[in-house]
């Protein structure tokens, strides 16, 4: 069995000994792929040296988070672009609108949204979408970048049943994380109406820790907690989740 953490920010852990005991959980749960966003230029360099270490097991994804579009925006993009030509990276990512925290930079996070979508149609690799209180704004820009190449992932999806059937008319996936295990989201009522092969998973650790750790720094390893949530809730196996969900991150990676 193999578990695909398609989205995790496991870099954040600078200290060598903590970062080899998250990995080695990791293995012992079957979590065998990690696909690591950064968030800002800042990042960059602290995600590719995890990489680095962990080259089998780690996938790396470029982008400007829309939280940190701030006024300084484009030397952000111009900081991190070099990256792209100089690894392998697998997606663009993660990027998008957040309204959640602040609306000031809503103008800026729609034209860093619209340029990263430019890199991923250039470079013919999936997008990795994070979306907070932004939903018709993100959908927006989807609608009218929309062709045949571009692809990706709604990660931490928490919305409406209308609204998960609007991103994978699009073709992107969803992004399935610890919010699952939480009584009263929602999700868990919303999940088992879609098709598991539109679903992939994630912890987006150190955030959104599962049950039973909710409230405690998430890892990767917990991803194993919400599998086994997405199980119960498809009334199926736990190595059925692992196989139709990283075959899915497969097709949108391709590896
Ligand atoms: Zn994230």
């Amino acid at each position: 069995m193999v578990l695909t953490d398609t989205h995790t920010h496991l870099y954040y852990e600078t200290d060598t000994d903590k970062r080899a005991q998250m990995m080695q959980r990791c293995l012992e749960n079957n979590i065998g792929r990690l696909f690591l966003p950064n968030v800002d230029s800042a990042s960059v360099p602290m995600m590719f040296d995890l990489v680095k270490t962990y080259p089998d097991a780690c996938y790396p994804m470029l982008g400007l988070h829309p939280c940190s579009v701030k006024d300084e925006w484009e030397e952000e993009l111009a900081a991190i672009q070099p990256a792209l030509h100089q690894h392998k990276i697998y997606a663009i990512g993660e990027i998008g609108i957040d309204l959640y925290w602040d609306k000031t930079f809503l103008t800026q996070q729609v034209q860093a949204f619209k340029l990263q979508i430019q890199w991923a149609k250039t470079l013919k690799l999936p997008i990795v979408i994070h979306c907070r209180d932004a939903f018709d704004e993100v959908y927006q820009v989807l609608r009218n970048e929309h062709d045949e190449n571009l692809r990706g992932i709604f990660h931490c999806f928490t919305g409406t049943l209308e609204q998960a059937n609007k991103i994978i008319d699009l073709g992107f996936y969803l992004g399935i994380g610890g919010v699952v295990t939480y009584k009263n989201a929602g999700l868990d009522k919303i999940l088992p109406q879609i098709d598991l092969k539109h679903v992939v998973l994630e912890t987006d650790s150190p955030y959104l820790t599962p049950v039973p750790y909710r409230g405690k720094p998430n890892e990767s390893a917990y991803l194993i907690y919400v599998a086994q949530k997405v199980a119960e809730l498809y009334q199926i196996s736990v190595e059925d989740v692992a196989r139709i969900t990283t075959e899915n991150s497969e097709k949108i990676f391709g590896v």
